[in-house]
């Protein structure tokens, strides 16, 4: 399957645009940077937070972990192709330890505030206000040709008090080319759309857009994370309970796709729950029929389904003020 936007995004771009394999990285002067502290750590990295001793900005320091070059180079041409991109964490600078040459990335710095303490104060202008921003800088990456893979909560850093939104970790994002295989080994567990778990390999820009009704489900509802299950394989299971067994088995037939036996051993059909019923007294301030709309039309298991990043922002829960 082709995607229904910005398919030749890469195509009609010069081949150096996309060829992260076949080009040369310069690196700059790792003198100008001190480390400050540590603020986190990834499976990949470990990042710190520090400052351009030229300028006295301030920044942030991914130091990687050993990986394949080859994910480095993709990474860092991601990065460079979309810096300056709406609410795209800008990359800085690329420089490499002097004796064991390990690469570091430098970042403008987010003054993040973790999302649990965050997401739970969100009334529905801030929904509207950080999807707006989130959506924004998914159109923009699409329309480079790029998908993310990993949209979470852990990737999108929110500055309440300046209202700034950046979505960072591009460590799995890849180019899209129509008709391409792609690795389903992407994104984190609860964040996994149905194609990656039902090994559709041509999946685009789409699987991007299930994240986000992932996250937006679960600070509406008050659910975090809104789907959990304790495996990629109990993952399907937990979607399937919500969204139902019916309109699983038309996704795998419109695609070609059948079940793995351990599936069809466990998966009762369940049927399809009603946004509705997830509604409590604690998080009723927080839904209307907007936003129900919006969940359900990026909710959906097949991914050409699913409302493209621009078509959301244009969904009336963005565009209605009350
Ligand atoms: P993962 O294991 O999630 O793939 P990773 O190794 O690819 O992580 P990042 O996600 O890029 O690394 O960064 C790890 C953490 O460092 C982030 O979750 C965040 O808390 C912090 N961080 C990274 N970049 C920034 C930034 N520009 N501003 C503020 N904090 C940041």
């Amino acid at each position: 399957s082709i995607s229904r936007v910005y398919a030749d995004a890469n195509e009609r771009r010069p081949r150096e645009y996309w060829d992260y394999e076949n080009y040369e990285i310069e690196w700059g002067n790792i003198i100008n940077y001190e480390i400050i502290s540590k603020i986190g750590r990834g499976k990949y990295s470990e990042v710190f937070s520090g400052v351009n001793m030229l300028n006295q900005q301030p920044c942030v320091i991914k130091v990687l972990k050993p990986v394949k070059i080859k994910k480095i180079f993709r990474e860092v041409k991601i990065l460079q192709n979309l810096t300056g991109g709406p609410n795209i964490i800008a990359l800085f600078d690329l420089v490499r330890e002097t004796n064991s040459k390990i690469p570091a990335l430098i970042f403008e710095e987010v003054k993040n505030v973790e999302f649990r303490t965050l997401y739970p104060k969100f009334k529905k202008n801030d929904l509207q206000y950080y999807f707006t921003q989130l959506l924004t800088a998914l159109d923009y990456s699409h329309s480079m040709g790029i998908i993310h893979r990993d949209v979470k909560p852990q990737n999108i850093m929110i500055d309440p008090f300046q209202k700034k939104l950046r979505l960072i970790d591009w460590g799995l994002a890849e180019f899209y080319h129509p008709g391409v295989d792609y690795n389903v080994r992407v994104a984190s567990r609860y964040h996994k759309g149905p194609e990656l778990l039902v090994n559709l390999n041509q999946y685009d820009y789409s699987l991007d857009l299930w994240s986000v009704g992932a996250m937006i489900a679960a600070i509406v509802f008050k659910k975090e994370p809104f789907f959990r299950g304790d495996s990629n394989f109990d993952q399907l299971i937990k979607i399937a309970k919500i969204l139902g067994t019916d309109d699983l088995y038309s996704y795998l037939k419109k695609y070609g796709l059948k079940l793995s036996k351990e599936y069809v051993e466990v998966l009762e059909p369940y049927p399809r729950k009603a946004w509705n019923s997830f509604v409590t007294e604690n998080n009723r301030y927080l839904v209307d029929d907007d936003v129900i709309d919006l969940i359900d039309n990026l909710l959906r298991y097949d991914h050409q389904e699913r409302l493209t990043a621009k078509e959301a922002l244009q969904h009336r829960f963005f565009t209605s003020l009350d």
